[in-house]
């Protein structure tokens, strides 16, 4: 793999993207006033949206941060399961994946 600090850099603007995200979400869901029940309702709706959301960028953000990870300890590229390169296709579409596309299926 000679495109490592490509990936890397990669990795983290993707990093410091989910990590703002999270940052915004965390902000929209914490804010509660005095609010009508109808409001509250409302509210509630966008709360579980958010909690999916948040959900998502959470994990996506930690198979990043072990992507970069396997990347410090030079392994990055290395399917986990079976030892075998991942295809540079696979990661150019997935860079934070830890698994070939044989044993992800
Ligand atoms: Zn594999």
């Amino acid at each position: 793999m000679d495109n490592v600090d490509q990936i890397r850099t990669r990795l983290e603007g993707r990093k410091s993207q989910l990590t703002e995200l999270l940052s915004r979400v965390e902000r929209h869901a914490r804010r509660r006033f005095d609010k009508s029940l109808e409001e509250q309702a409302i509210q509630r709706e966008n709360e579980e949206v958010f909690t999916h959301i948040d959900d998502s960028l959470n994990l996506e953000l930690a198979q990043i941060e072990e992507a970069i990870l396997r990347l410090d300890r030079g392994i990055y590229g290395k399917c986990e399961n079976c030892g075998e390169a991942i295809a540079p296709k696979r990661l150019e579409a997935l860079p934070h994946t830890h698994l070939c596309i044989n044993c992800a299926s």
